[in-house]
């Protein structure tokens, strides 16, 4: 059904699933960079091809509408929204003898700001398990969207300007979201703007603004990428407040490490349960793990499935 190359890839019609590097023809599951490459010919979701196309340039691209099938040299897939950012996809392929669901990155609790996800059963899966790991257990949503509204209320009635730091896509738009909800004024960073622009076409409007090259005036909450990323300035008239959402929060010394005032434990990804019930919804004969920790798949044959790290197995063809 699929071997792994530096890797994955469907072996009746050389589909490249998230590939790295430049394949004649690959499935690019969602627009964060750590799952695109400019193939000669781009298989996603329709959002996706526009933030893809808006974010690195990348075309042609074959868009597979939700809940259509597709036949690719005699393997039939289907997209399944992934519940993880604007157009994130599972693919699902099925080549007669048998079925292979790819998650790529996914969350079973709803967001704001993407489609709610699908979660298709397969004989074979292929998760992402990025917080694979039992410390991972996130607080509800709704728990943490009140604790930073409050954080980012309490900011502005001090005269600071809250600067909430979050990822360019995705998660900065559902903080625009929130915080918008609650009353908030919203500026984004031009970065983010754009992509927040593709999420209102698709019917995800953030409700912020962009931020003016002047800088932020008081009483309002900007939002700007991670302070890790360079060449990302923000001016505000008064003294910063700043804020950092990631799953990441969670690490011990988190908000040190992200050089921020407040770290709130937001992801868009699943958390240990939650791919712990993944697995069960999808009710595979076998699991292959990707990005994230090895030891997950050790966890899940503790719980009596089968389960190995993809980049440990097929490897070759
Ligand atoms: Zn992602």
């Amino acid at each position: 059904m699929f071997y792994f190359d530096r890797g994955l890839f469907l072996t009746r019609n050389r589909l490249a699933v998230d590939v790295r590097r430049r394949q004649r023809r690959g499935f690019i599951s969602h627009a964060h960079a750590d799952h695109v490459a400019s193939h000669a010919t781009i298989l996603c979701s329709l959002p996706t091809a526009e933030l893809v196309r808006e974010r690195f340039g990348y075309g042609p691209v074959q868009a597979i509408p939700w809940g259509q099938t597709v036949t690719c040299d005699g393997v039939e897939l289907q997209l399944f929204p992934a519940g993880h950012i604007l157009g994130s996809a599972m693919l699902l392929a099925n080549d007669d003898s048998e079925s292979l669901l790819y998650t790529g990155d996914f969350q079973l609790e709803p967001s704001l700001t993407c489609e709610p996800v699908e979660v298709p059963q397969a004989d074979i899966l292929v998760m992402e398990c990025t917080f694979g790991d039992p410390r991972y257990r996130f607080p509800s949503k709704r728990d943490v969207y009140e604790q930073l509204i409050a954080s980012v209320s309490d900011a502005i009635s001090w005269g600071r300007t809250p600067v909430v730091h979050a990822y360019a896509l995705g998660k900065s738009q559902e903080v625009a979201r929130v915080l918008t909800n609650a009353g908030i004024t919203v500026l984004e960073h031009s970065l983010i703007h754009a992509l927040s622009q593709i999420y209102a076409k698709h019917g995800f409007p953030t409700g912020g603004a962009l931020l003016p090259e002047a800088g932020a005036p008081s009483g309002v909450c900007v939002i700007a990428p991670p302070r890790s990323q360079k060449a990302v300035a923000v001016k505000t008239s008064d003294l910063p407040f700043r804020i950092a959402v990631t799953g990441w929060a969670l690490d011990p010394n988190a908000r040190v490490r992200l050089r921020v005032d407040r770290a709130f434990p937001l992801s868009d990804h699943a958390d240990f349960d939650e791919l712990m019930r993944a697995v069960e919804v999808v009710g595979p004969r076998r699991v292959y793990t990707t990005h994230g920790p090895a030891s997950f798949s050790d966890h899940l044959r503790r719980a009596g499935i089968d389960a190995t790290p993809l980049e440990k197995t097929h490897t070759g063809r």
